[in-house]
């Protein structure tokens, strides 16, 4: 037996969060088993757990998008017993069962050896959201955005992209400014690297086209009236990495800033991102966050806490990254 937490959809098609004792044979098709030691928590968590977007459509689900455990049965060679493997992304917690469980069974293919030198609580404390950050700043750094160029934005700084994005941009040697609309964080936002904190209220609203050219590069989480602001922002040749949509999926820009200012917009997906690009992101946030004390910007919870925090972090309350103990 073991417990997990799952997803029903009730009589009336609210999504209900159970804790709930299963056996192996529940498990979903896979050739891969792994004793989960921490999953984490992300917004799609909080959208799936909530129910609020429709993320889960086969109940009943055991959410969690991530985890990072310990193979127990593999019949993929590339895969032993006792190997230690991390998973973000690839529709698990969507669409397969995920990693808020003691137990997962995946694919193989979805798995990358947890580097070595990196602890469990290290991998899940990065999670989807700090692979996804050092996904846009390597997007970023492709596009040749540099230190010397001038200073970077981050939205959505507070949550878990924007935290890791923060963390890896100071460590770069970048200036980092930090756009929050929790201005208590600011602190914490300085002492994981920020250089200075701007107001989110700052960035709402309707922008111009093209303000005054202030930054050589961004990270943006949230998407909306934000991203235009800083889109409209740009300093030439800047480039502005786009993986979220906490604020809105809508994009209320104009052409200018790409055609007169050659801003260039990168998209970032984890999801489905190749194995190489996933292992050489892993392999550089073990290199950049090494010696990172890593409780600066995570907290432990458990499985109970779960639909509790998934509420809070829709409500974009939750500071930083959240590892879940199965
Ligand atoms: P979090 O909830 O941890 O962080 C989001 C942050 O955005 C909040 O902490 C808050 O920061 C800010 N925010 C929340 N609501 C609003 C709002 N209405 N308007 C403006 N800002 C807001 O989520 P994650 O960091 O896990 O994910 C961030 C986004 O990135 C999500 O949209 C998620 O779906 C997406 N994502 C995409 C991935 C991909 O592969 N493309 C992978 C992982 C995440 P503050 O209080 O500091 O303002």
């Amino acid at each position: 037996m073991f417990k997990a937490l799952q997803l029903r959809q009730d009589d009336a098609g609210k999504t209900q969060a159970e804790i709930v004792q299963l056996e192996d044979h529940h498990l979903p098709q896979g050739n891969v088993t792994v004793e989960v030691q921490y999953s984490s928590l992300n917004y799609k968590d909080g959208l799936a757990v909530t129910g609020t977007g429709k993320i889960i459509r086969d109940f009943p689900m055991v959410p969690g998008i991530d985890f990072v455990g310990t193979v127990t049965d593999s019949e993929d060679p590339r895969y032993q017993s006792g190997d230690a493997v991390i998973l973000t992304g690839w529709g698990v917690g969507e669409r397969h069962w995920g990693g808020m469980s003691q137990r997962a069974r995946v694919q193989g293919d979805w798995l990358v050896p947890l580097p070595q030198g990196m602890s469990p609580e290290q991998a899940m404390a990065i999670g989807t959201a700090g692979l996804t950050a050092m996904l846009c700043v390597q997007a970023l750094e492709q596009a040749g955005v540099r230190p010397e160029q001038g200073p970077i934005l981050v939205t959505g700084a507070s949550g878990g992209v924007g935290s890791v994005a923060v963390t890896l941009l100071a460590k770069a040697g970048f200036e980092v400014h930090a756009i929050t609309g929790r201005e208590d964080n600011a602190d914490w936002l300085k002492g994981l690297g920020a250089h200075t904190v701007l107001p989110r209220s700052q960035f709402e609203g309707q922008s111009r086209p093209l303000d005054k050219a202030l930054w050589a590069g961004a990270v943006d989480t949230v998407g909306g009236e934000i991203l235009a602001k800083v889109l409209s922002q740009m300093a030439y040749d800047g480039a502005v990495a786009a993986c979220g949509l906490a604020a809105s999926f809508s994009l209320p820009t104009t052409v200018m800033p790409f055609i007169l200012r050659g801003v260039k917009l990168l998209g970032v997906d984890s999801v489905m991102c190749p194995f190489e690009r996933r292992q050489a992101a892993w392999n550089r946030l073990l290199k950049d966050l090494g010696t990172q004390h890593y409780d600066a910007f995570s907290t432990v919870a458990s499985l109970e806490e779960v639909p509790q925090l998934a509420q809070q972090i829709i409500q974009g309350q939750v500071r930083g990254r959240v590892l879940i103990k199965p």
